[in-house]
């Protein structure tokens, strides 16, 4: 015989694992509440590609039914990623850290997926730049530009002086959500420069 074995224990392997996670998925979604029928399939369908860990039920919970993403669902979640980076910018922080998050808001500016938002946020910026020299500062004005969209798109807008209660620091043991961007980085910048 000239084929490998280790292929028979790979294909074999392979072909257990796909059943374990469809019956997984079927077991999952039968003590779930089961969703419509249509989604039922969408979600079986792209649950047998994923790996394991999707199958938890938690995260299936979390899942919602594959379709779109509309321009109301990127907004929020973006929303929510810089709400959240704001949240956990440090008080003192390095030069290199204000530096990316003004290149941040920059980038977005230039390839947020959505050309008529990004085209309102580059003049949102060039009117009220990027204040990053602190949690407070940066955090205020994130949520002074958010409620300049909010007024363009006729939404009520935000108190700012609740933005720290609504937007409160990761909870992470070891702070392991911490920022990157210390002093370090700074230090090996002006070494660069200096050679
Ligand atoms: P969102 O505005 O997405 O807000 C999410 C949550 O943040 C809210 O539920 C509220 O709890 C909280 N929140 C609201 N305001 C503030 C604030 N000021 N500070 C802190 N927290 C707040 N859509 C368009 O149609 N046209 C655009 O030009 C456009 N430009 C955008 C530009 C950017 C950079 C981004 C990130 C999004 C843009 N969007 C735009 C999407 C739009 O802002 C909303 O995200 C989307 O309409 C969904 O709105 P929402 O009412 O669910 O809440």
């Amino acid at each position: 015989m000239s084929e490998n074995p280790v292929q028979h224990l790979l294909q074999a392997f392979n072909y257990i694992s796909r059943c374990v996670q469809t019956q997984l998925a079927r077991f999952i979604l039968r003590s779930d509440q089961p969703p419509a029928s249509a989604q039922k399939d969408n979600l079986l369908t792209s649950l047998s590609s994923y790996s394991v860990g999707a199958f938890h039920p938690e995260t299936l919970q979390k899942q919602k039914p594959s379709g779109p993403t509309t321009r109301e669902d990127l907004g929020r979640a973006t929303w929510t990623f810089l709400h959240t980076l704001a949240a956990q910018y440090p008080e003192k922080p390095t030069r290199q850290q204000k530096k990316d998050v003004k290149e941040l808001m920059a980038i977005l500016s230039r390839m947020y997926p959505c050309k008529e938002c990004a085209d309102h946020f580059r003049e949102v910026l060039i009117a009220t730049p990027v204040q990053a020299g602190s949690h407070d500062e940066f955090s205020h004005w994130l949520c002074h530009v958010h409620n300049v969209v909010n007024r363009s798109l006729g939404k009520l807008t935000f108190p700012c002086e609740r933005v720290d209660a609504r937007w409160g620091k990761l909870e992470c043991e070891n702070r392991a959500c911490d920022l990157q961007g210390a002093a370090s980085i700074d230090v090996a910048n002006d070494a660069h420069k200096r050679r």
